[in-house]
């Protein structure tokens, strides 16, 4: 377990008491600990403190203070993150700022179809007050009970709603910021259209705390759908589900909300783990798709189209078989299919993960040629291939051969992995990450292949907006470290 700081009697920890209260600046090891380790246990920090303002106005306060004392901050929402981002290093200097008692809703307007929120907001509360409102935020991962939309917004989160309704980005239409210096921007404007220049909106979106911190949002709604209706398709190839897609957009249009891909070997592992969750197929085929229709009119109206799509399909010979859910129960069966791989994986044992995105009309070509360079380096491992394909964004998981120690499999091989997939991924012009960020995890594996204008670019950004590199240092970007003791 981590140590405080020994140095917590400074001037900036008495100057945090006196702005938020003592028990609102956390220096005892026991209860930092929560907030200085990630998600995935696979980063431990250490921290001076974990401050938890209570609004903008103390976030301005403490950021205030951090600049004055050249501390670096840390923001954290829900600390779900899976790329470390919300992680202080492991020297001790760094504090964590807290975002979670920003736990208000401000607004919901209906006729403008937006809810303003505190960063803090969690995001199934951001759902479900929006449902109240007969509105629908179609925001949705599986970290939803925990994750905020401060964090969110930060990541740019994407999650099983993109197809139809975007990311985290194309949901904001304003934002309020607390810059480096500890001045409060409000643009919390709920505008669809505004051309005034520079978008600082979409700059702090997806910056992962590197440019300041956010403390509220204008997020739009959509309508409530009348119902959801799921379906699986069985096909022999990830080619298959790319026509597949083709005809499924042209006959559901902006009703698709969902098209999953989950190759056969997922299948099998999830039937291997979790045995209760039945296998809807008489044999194995190579890819299965989970589809989702969104449907404005009714339930009866959605199953009548997936028939009229699955028939056309078979017929084309694209779809080897399928089966629509007939009832809510088995569409959360179908979707619990999907949200069981990852679990099923890691009872199986260690991997090395990839969260990659390639343009969509390249899937098909990316996996059988990215999966041989694999067979041939590193026989028999074993490909855990799932993800958003109507986004272009694959989950390219390695799990060790059959029998083979996980431990020893990635200690030798993650490298070796990393750089055949991130190589392949590069070569069809896409990108290392497509969801879960860079944090500390890929910083070095961005600079390797972004090119050097693209890095200059973002480092001219970084040192226009935070000079003393004070917000979030080493995440996204290396940057030289600034922090320490008081300077001034
Ligand atoms: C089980 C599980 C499933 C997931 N599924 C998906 C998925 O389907 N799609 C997807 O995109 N992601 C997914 N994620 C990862 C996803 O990025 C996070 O869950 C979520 O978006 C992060 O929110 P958070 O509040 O936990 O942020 P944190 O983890 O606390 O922080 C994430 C980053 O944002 C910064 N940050 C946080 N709040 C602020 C703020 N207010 N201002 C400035 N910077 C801030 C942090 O410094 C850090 O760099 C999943 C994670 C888990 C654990």
């Amino acid at each position: 377990m981590s140590q405080a700081h020994p140095d917590t009697s400074t001037a900036f920890l008495d100057a945090c008491i006196a702005a938020l209260g003592a028990q609102h600046v956390l220096t005892d090891a026991h209860d930092t600990a929560p907030f200085v380790t990630d998600w995935r246990k696979r980063y431990q920090g250490a921290a001076r403190a974990v401050l938890c303002p209570a609004d903008t106005r103390e976030v301005a306060a403490v950021v205030k203070l951090a600049h004055a004392h050249r501390i670096a901050l840390v923001p954290q929402g829900g600390n779900t993150g899976l790329a470390g981002g919300a992680t202080p290093d492991a020297a001790g200097g760094e504090a964590v700022l807290s975002l979670r008692r920003l736990n208000r809703v401000r607004e919901i307007d209906p006729h403008n179809n937006t809810i303003t929120v505190e960063a803090g907001v969690i995001l199934a509360e951001v759902q479900a007050r929006a449902a109240e409102a007969g509105r629908l935020f179609p925001l949705s991962l599986a970290a939803e009970g925990s994750c905020t939309i401060g964090g969110n917004l930060s990541t740019n989160a994407g999650g099983t709603g993109v197809l139809r309704y975007g990311n985290t980005r194309e949901l904001c239409l304003g934002l309020e910021v607390v810059t480096p210096e500890g001045e409060i921007w409000d643009g919390l404007r709920g505008l669809r259209k505004d051309n005034t220049g520079y978008d600082l909106r979409d700059l702090f979106i997806g910056a992962e705390g590197t440019l300041g911190i956010i403390t509220a949002a204008v997020m739009k709604l959509h309508p409530q759908p009348a119902a959801r209706v799921t379906a699986l398709a069985a096909l022999g190839s990830a080619h298959a589900a790319l026509d597949f897609l083709a005809l499924a957009q042209r006959y559901a249009g902006p009703l698709l909300t969902g098209f999953e891909l989950m190759s056969d070997f997922c299948m099998r592992l999830v039937g291997r783990h979790f045995p209760q969750l039945r296998y809807p197929f008489q044999t194995h085929h190579a890819q299965v798709v989970l589809l989702e229709l969104s449907d404005n009119e009714s339930e009866e109206h959605a199953r009548a189209l997936f028939e009229r799509l699955m028939e056309a399909a078979l017929e084309q010979g694209l779809v080897e078989d399928a089966v629509v859910a007939e009832s809510l129960a088995q569409s959360q069966a179908f979707w619990n299919i999907r949200e069981h791989i990852p679990l099923a994986q890691a009872q199986e044992g260690l991997n090395v993960k990839h969260d990659i995105g390639v343009p969509i009309s390249r899937i098909g070509h990316f996996i059988e040629e990215t999966d041989a360079e694999i067979a041939r380096t590193v026989p028999g491992a074993r490909m855990v291939t799932f993800g958003h394909l109507g986004d272009g964004n694959l989950h390219y998981n390695v799990q060790a051969p059959e029998g083979v120690d996980p431990k020893s499999f990635l200690a030798e091989n993650e490298k070796t992995l990393n750089r055949i997939v991130y190589d392949s991924v590069h070569r069809h012009r896409g990108t290392i990450s497509a969801e879960h960020g860079l944090g500390q995890l890929k910083v070095d594996e961005a600079a390797h292949y972004k090119s050097a204008v693209e890095l200059r670019l973002m480092q001219a950004i970084k040192a226009a907006l935070d000079p003393l590199n004070l917000m979030n240092p080493g995440k996204v970007l290396r940057t030289p470290r600034s922090t320490g003791e008081a300077s001034a």
